[in-house]
């Protein structure tokens, strides 16, 4: 959450700062602010969205070559113009900005406050700044000392870039739980929460790790831990485009990721998939295959839609592998004192690969000595590091809030684990396999083939735009689904929607079915056809308006529900996969018409990087 955004060395630091800014605004984007950094210093910031804070500098002068801007999720105080970052220091000689949360900032604001010192803010940020010019000025120490002294004694989570007038030509970086990149330039460097802001500059990266304190000045860069043991940087080259983060001609990037899908999930599978078409490699586990052919028990982590995802993991580890599976929600599960034995596999899965709560349960997960994997898209991001291996999605930037290619990408992994581990323990016959795999290829041109009714979806979303709730039913594999769609629906319209299992809708949410209610029933052909034919009777039977997703060519359910939404024929376990096409363009286009914005909803951002 949040983005922050660095830049020293010979450009106009401006330009870096509100170009890198808009492209991190997925973050968070409640407020923004700039700092320019010199000797005296000046910051701009406002309440709103960085073109709003463009406006507000227009006419400034904002010349100089240092600087460090911030595009705000707010978790301490309102968002409004005096909470935006970067703050100052109570004598104006530190500037900061954070992505993160200090836990203990009442205890040291309190501390301060006896101090004589007066705040201007109400966010936990300020009380950092403070506290570390209140260290630097009783220490008469440098500013680095004070930031790395005054950090020992924080608790919580950041990523920050911090300023000192009294040294005017450096920056200070320091991460701990929040993620920050070093872009390597020639006499020059960038600073920014992921490599975005970055690419159009250099591919030269360094991941900060926690607890890292890297000291910057345009010739160099100076790396130490916080308890001031020097490091040896390791500089990694992005494998990155800058086409592939900008809009394609789309006009959100939610669409354009929507129209992704048969692109990246067949790079999900691309070089994993044997050009004969049968048999699957993943390279990733290739080390640890036999722990996972051995595993007791597979339990799966995430948040959101990777939770979402790790269901259908369930089922599909259930199903193919015959392992005992357990899906988690990462910020639960990491507080309620889990049992994990060794011989447990935990799977992490994460878009950004920094969910706070997702990287938090690895670590806790780690101690248990159980091997711990990751299935995240951001090559090099925090959980992949943490983990003992993985699979990465590579399924290219996805920077629309509401995460659509990361899902289908993620389960294409989880269906490629489990096929290749149901192999490996002959639980999965060879015949089965091979024709799993086959399938598997096909998928890419069968969601062309939905993406082409698109328009059919946008005439359905215009019929329920103005709907106040909607229900998703679901069984087996497309329970998760039901679970997503709604997920998707909610968070970019701002209706209230529900996803349940289509058998338990008896047991309370059919209580809610009038003529009014849209429900969105999932019933394509597979062996619980016939029950949910049943559920669709139910809902029509209390007035309820149908939305049945089906498979091509089918005729029960057609004639039965109000619309009708169709999918190409596939085997049960992929079914998932083209599912969630339909639902995600309902979605983005009942959003549109309710004239929200679905790339930046209301109170979310991407990457969740606080608890
Ligand atoms: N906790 C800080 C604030 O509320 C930083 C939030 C962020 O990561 O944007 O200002």
């Amino acid at each position: 959450m949040c983005g922050i955004v660095g830049y020293i060395g010979y450009r106009d630091a401006w330009n870096v700062l509100i170009n890198g800014l808009k492209r991190l605004e997925y973050r968070g984007y409640d407020s923004a602010g700039i700092a320019i950094v010199n000797n005296t210093c000046s910051i701009y910031k406002c309440k709103g969205k960085v073109t709003d804070l463009e406006r507000y500098i227009a006419g400034n002068n904002v010349s100089g070559t240092i600087g460090m801007g911030h595009t705000r999720w707010a978790t301490h105080g309102e968002p409004n113009d005096v909470n935006a970052h970067p703050h100052k220091s109570y004598h104006g000689k530190f500037i900061l900005i954070h992505n993160g949360i200090i836990e203990n900032y009442a205890k040291l604001k309190e501390k301060l406050t006896s101090s004589g010192i007066k705040f201007q803010s109400e966010t936990d940020s300020e009380v950092l700044v403070n506290f570390i010019e209140y260290i630097y000025e009783k220490g008469n120490i440098n500013a680095e000392n004070a930031v790395r002294l005054a950090l020992s004694k924080v608790i919580g989570a950041y990523g920050l870039v911090i300023a000192c007038t009294d040294e005017p030509d450096k920056l200070i970086a320091a991460r701990n739980g929040s993620p920050l990149v070093i872009g390597v330039g020639n006499k020059e460097y960038f600073l920014a929460s992921d490599a975005t802001p970055i690419i159009e500059y250099t591919k030269s990266v360094i991941y900060l790790n926690d607890n890292d304190v890297a000291v910057i000045s345009k010739d160099g860069l100076v790396l130490k831990t916080l308890k001031n043991d020097q490091q040896i940087p390791r500089i990694h080259q992005l494998d990155l485009d800058i086409g592939e983060i900008d809009k394609g001609g789309y006009k959100h990037f939610m669409l354009k990721e929507i129209f992704e899908q048969p692109r990246s999930i067949l790079d999900t599978f691309r070089g994993r998939v044997s050009t004969d078409i049968k048999s699957l490699h993943l390279g990733g586990l290739f080390n640890v295959m036999d722990r996972l052919i051995g595993a007791r028990r597979i339990i799966i982590i995430g948040c959101g839609t990777s939770w979402h995802a790790g269901l259908v993991g369930e089922y599909l580890f259930e199903d193919l592998a015959r392992i005992s599976v357990e899906v988690e929600y990462a910020s639960e599960f990491r507080y309620r004192n889990p049992i994990i034995t060794p011989d447990d596999v935990v799977i992490a899965i994460s878009q950004s690969g920094e969910t706070a709560d997702t990287l938090a349960a690895v670590k806790l997960a780690k101690k248990s000595k159980a091997l711990v994997l990751g299935i995240c898209n951001v090559v090099g991001s925090s959980i992949p590091r943490e983990t003992d291996a993985g699979v990465y999605t590579h399924a290219g930037p996805e920077i629309g809030v509401a995460s659509t290619k990361a899902f289908t990408a993620q389960v294409t992994v989880l269906a490629m684990m489990a096929m290749l581990i149901g192999r490996m323990k002959n639980v999965l016959s060879e015949k089965k396999y091979k024709s799993y795999i086959k399938s598997l290829t096909e998928i890419p041109g069968k969601i062309e083939k939905i993406l082409a009714y698109d328009n059919e979806f946008k005439k359905i979303a215009n019929l329920y735009k103005l709907a106040n709730n909607f229900l998703y039913l679901g069984r087996g594999y497309l329970f998760p689904v039901a679970l997503e769609g709604a997920l998707k629906l909610k968070e970019i319209s701002y209706i209230h929607a529900e996803g349940y299992p289509a058998a338990e809708m008896k047991h309370g949410p059919i209580a809610l079915i009038d003529h009014k209610m849209p429900v969105v029933v999932l019933a394509t052909k597979d062996s619980s056809y016939e029950k949910i034919v049943s559920n669709i009777q139910e809902v029509k039977a209390r007035n309820g308006i149908v939305i049945a997703l089906v498979t091509e060519g089918e005729s029960t359910i057609t004639n039965m529900a109000d619309h009708v939404l169709e999918i190409p024929v596939t085997d049960n376990i992929f079914t998932p996969l083209l599912a969630v096409v339909p639902l995600q363009l309902l979605s983005y286009h009942i959003a549109i018409m309710r004239g929200c914005n679905v790339d930046q909803p209301r109170n979310l951002a991407k990457s969740v990087t606080v608890e």
